[in-house]
């Protein structure tokens, strides 16, 4: 996914900019950069945050990084920020989002004599390229929209100026863009509570496909928002942190009233609802709070030295690892019914791993609440880990399994309806597959009624391929 925090100050920004930004590293796991414009000019640090955090990788350059106006990055993939010199001047770009159709923008922008660096893989920086694409037009408003406009996937930035940042939002807006402001400094993020601990206020968040532009004293809008929006409901299930809040909808609530659907459809007798840590949690606290099954924390996830940026990618160990953050406590363990609540099932084999887990610490059964449908369709938007691979989710699995092969997409959209006999065999695949005594999935309209907002306005296509 990713995230940004960017900030123009009266003084020295570096500060915000250092925190501001790390507020953000729950969104990304691979590189983290900063870039700052003041009286020396453009300086810019990027490094890998894979086995090191955010502030521990940065703390030291703090000192040397002064400036006005700043953007830092967390991103899951390509090293950011980029810092280009084109007819615009000098700027720095951060972006967040998935450009599918690179290659043949790559191709028209070297047709006009342009060229890219080729990262290790292969691949063009994806966000290199939006600058690129920024670069083909006359000036910044151009550039942006036409970057906007052109790219299949999705895409959010903040570009780095001598006189200000530009903020823009996804044209559909799949991800968030806040402002913020304070008497001395405005601010653009992803996560609004990222400014709230350095006392900015909430000013508003971004429409989609707004760009505005902003310095200490004003922010201006450049081009108005559109009226249809597709926000990621992942945002709310999964990725964002307990504090965030999108489209005024607080995570933490959301959360609450997704396992709060759940448990109104659900008659199971357990002796405890827990959640899967971190994300799970919250969802098992609204199943709690309406079942009336006492709520219990059967494993706890070990913090102090695992921080969530650590995850090496080779899948076993990736495993591994996951299994090792958990620490069981017997006690809630033996002999217990209990009811597990973990935000999705992709693959499958991590709720495996932990069901068998409990079940050898003398689980009597375990049964399954995922908060969101069985996941169909891998995301075509965003660097997204929970669906980026299609053919390996737990539900295409059984589905080719049941069917003797792929599937037609209206075959398909039979296994997303919750009301089909396919459905029902599915689910019982998955469940025979991954051992549990039960399984239920959340419903798509009782997940999208706990967002709280116009159904149309969310994004929905991993659970039912719809755009
Ligand atoms: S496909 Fe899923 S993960 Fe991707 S933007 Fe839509 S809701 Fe979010």
């Amino acid at each position: 996914m990713g995230g940004f925090f960017g900030v123009a100050s009266k003084g020295d920004c570096s500060f915000d900019l250092f925190f501001g930004t790390d507020y953000h590293s729950h969104l990304g796991t691979r590189r983290a950069g900063m870039a700052v414009y003041g009286e020396n000019g453009f300086s810019r640090t990027i490094h890998n945050i894979e086995s090191t955090p955010f502030r521990t990788k940065f703390e030291k350059e703090l000192r040397d990084l002064k400036g006005h106006y700043g953007v830092g990055v967390i991103s899951d993939y390509e090293a950011q920020p980029i810092l280009m010199r084109s007819h615009h001047g000098t700027f720095a770009v951060v972006t967040v989002g998935k450009i599918n159709n690179a290659a043949d923008i790559v191709a028209e922008i070297i047709k006009t004599g342009a060229h890219f660096f080729e990262m290790g893989n292969g691949e063009i920086n994806a966000t290199e390229l939006v600058g690129a694409m920024i670069n083909q037009k006359e000036n910044f408003i151009d550039g942006i929209r036409y970057a906007l406009d052109r790219i299949e996937g999705s895409l959010s930035l903040l570009i780095l100026t001598e006189k200000g940042i530009y903020a823009a939002r996804d044209k559909l807006g799949r991800t968030p863009v806040v402002l913020g402001k304070r008497a001395d400094s405005r601010c653009a993020c992803f996560e609004s509570y990222s400014f709230q601990n350095l006392e900015y206020e909430p000013d508003r968040e971004l429409g989609p496909g707004e760009i505005v532009v902003f310095d200490e004293n004003r922010c201006t809008t450049l081009v108005q928002p559109g009226s249809k929006r597709k926000v990621c409901t992942f945002l709310w299930v999964y990725y964002g942190y307990p504090a965030a809040i999108y489209e005024g909808v607080n995570v933490e609530e959301m959360r609450y009233r997704c396992g709060r659907n759940l448990a109104r459809r659900d008659s199971v007798e357990a002796d405890s609802v827990a959640g899967v840590p971190d994300s799970g949690t919250a969802h098992a606290v609204g199943y709690a709070n309406e079942s009336g099954i006492p709520f219990s924390r059967p494993f706890i996830k070990y913090t102090p030295t695992w921080p969530r940026s650590f995850m090496p990618t080779i899948q076993e160990r990736r495993n591994l690892i996951a299994h090792m953050k958990l620490l069981p406590v017997h006690e809630l363990i033996r002999d217990k019914r209990l009811l597990l609540i973990d935000d999705s099932i992709v693959r499958g084999t991590q709720l495996r791993e932990t069901t068998e887990f409990l079940y050898q610490s003398g689980a009597a059964e375990v049964h399954i609440r995922p908060a969101c449908p069985p996941l169909l369709f891998g995301c075509k938007y965003l660097n997204f880990s929970r669906s980026n691979s299609e053919m390996e989710l737990i539900a295409r699995v059984v589905i080719r399994e049941l069917e003797g092969g792929e599937v037609s997409p209206e075959v398909l959209q039979e296994y997303a309806d919750p009301n089909s006999e396919k459905y029902e065999r599915m689910v019982e695949g998955i469940r025979q597959k991954l051992n549990f005594t039960s399984l239920r999935f959340n419903r798509l309209d009782d997940m999208l009624d706990a967002v709280g907002i116009d159904h149309d306005s969310l994004c929905t296509y991993c659970w039912n391929g719809k755009e």
